[in-house]
């Protein structure tokens, strides 16, 4: 049988650095676990204008997908800041997300212990912490129609509009049911049922969808504010949160920094399933290119491994996999390895990229 095949985007700034940490990683699996993935690399953002004058070659469209799964370092910089709207590099990124029709987004919040004191939180309220939020990513007041500035009278009215239909609800509470079936089994759908009939289809659509077909599956629904509100006051109460795309990018922008630095954050986006059987799926840290460290050195490598950790899991159906990298992380945090962004009050040198993905390796041997 074929190897499984990803496709690394590294783009710009400290994205290839990172990458470069994740590249060994999968060399790893390869040579060690006997896990060897068919990888191929191009170009997206300013990287791929600099070489091609577009943010993303059709040819690495075409290739995107036909992988299994796509796996993106970071795009943009300050270069770019002056090139037309149509070729900015953040338009490779959202070109791969529209082509590839990514509607799910997970971003999971999880708390390493080891870095309990960064959050502004408790550190009992945190510790131990590890919550997915699955956000629709494609519809929405973000995209609703009508909407822009009209003119109404003498003055101007602003214009969003809140939009679901009941298959695009459908299709992200299976994506949630699917991923809770692999953790706790536990999902809450937060909306405003109370004062938005959008929320009230959505409410009625999800306990259809859990009703009909993941009856194994415990479902409650919460109300937006509340759930933002439980988020802060004791966030272990969840597991999987299911939301709107506007709820969501609010919520789980709000559940990352119960965890503290950008550089641990992971993300990933998925779509339907494919004929060969896991969804579309593109994988990448939640933070941007970094201009300010870019090749320096200094950038933690660590949001990036545990975006592939993330692709182990849910496009490879190698859980043990993903959670044997999970756990070295864990290791390397606990012993004190900390990248530049991640030094606390007490002080400390810290590592650098390579040296944090040399840490994580060692882990990883030693959990052989
Ligand atoms: P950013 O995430 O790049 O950086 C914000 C801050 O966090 C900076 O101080 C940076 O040094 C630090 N940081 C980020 N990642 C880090 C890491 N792995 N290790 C250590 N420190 C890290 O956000 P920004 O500065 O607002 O944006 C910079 C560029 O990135 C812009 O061009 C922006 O458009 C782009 N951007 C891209 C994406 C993406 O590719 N998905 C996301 C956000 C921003």
């Amino acid at each position: 049988m074929a190897n499984p095949s990803l496709l690394i985007l590294a783009g710009d700034g400290i994205g290839p650095e990172v990458m470069e940490q994740v590249k060994r990683v999968i060399g790893w699996f390869g040579e060690k676990r006997d896990l060897a993935f068919d990888v191929s690399e191009d170009l997206v953002g300013g990287a791929a204008y600099d070489a091609h004058g577009t943010p993303l070659h059709d040819d690495t469209m075409a290739r995107a997908l036909e992988v299994d799964a796509v796996l993106l370092g970071a795009v943009g910089g300050p270069k770019y800041d002056d090139l037309d709207f149509s070729v900015k590099p953040e338009r490779g990124l959202l070109r791969l997300r529209k082509e590839m029709d990514l509607f799910s987004n997970l971003r999971p919040a999880q708390c390493f212990d080891a870095l309990a004191d960064f959050s502004s939180l408790k550190k009992d309220v945190v510790a131990g912490l590890d919550i997915m939020i699955v956000r629709e990513l494609t519809s929405g007041v973000y995209f609703g129609e009508p909407r822009g500035i009209f003119e109404e009278g003498n003055e101007r009215v602003g214009i969003n509009t809140q939009r679901y239909t009941e298959g695009e609800i459908d299709r992200v509470a299976r994506s949630a049911f699917e991923l809770a079936r692999r953790r706790s089994g536990k999902v809450c759908s937060m909306e405003k049922a109370n004062v938005m009939e959008s929320g009230i289809l959505w409410r009625e659509v999800v306990q259809k969808v859990r009703d009909t077909d993941y009856p194994d599956i415990e479902l409650s629904h919460m109300y937006a504010d509340n759930g933002a509100m439980q988020l802060v006051r004791a966030p272990k109460q969840f597991d999987v949160i299911l939301t709107d795309n506007l709820f969501g990018d609010i919520l789980s922008d709000c559940a990352a920094m119960l965890t503290g630095s950008l550089g641990m954050l992971p993300s990933a986006s998925l779509g339907k399933p494919t004929e060969k059987g896991p969804p579309r799926a593109l994988y990448e840290p939640v933070h941007g290119s970094a201009p300010d460290i870019a090749g320096q050195g200094k950038a933690n490598p660590i949001a990036c491994i545990l975006s592939f950790a993330m692709a182990l899991r849910y496009s490879f159906d190698q859980g043990d996999e993903a959670a044997r990298l999970e756990a070295a992380i864990e290791t390397v945090l606990a012993e004190g390895a900390r990248t530049a962004d991640l030094m606390g009050a007490e002080g400390g040198t810290p590592i650098s990229t390579a040296e944090m993905g040399d840490a994580i390796l060692g882990a990883l041997d030693a959990s052989l």
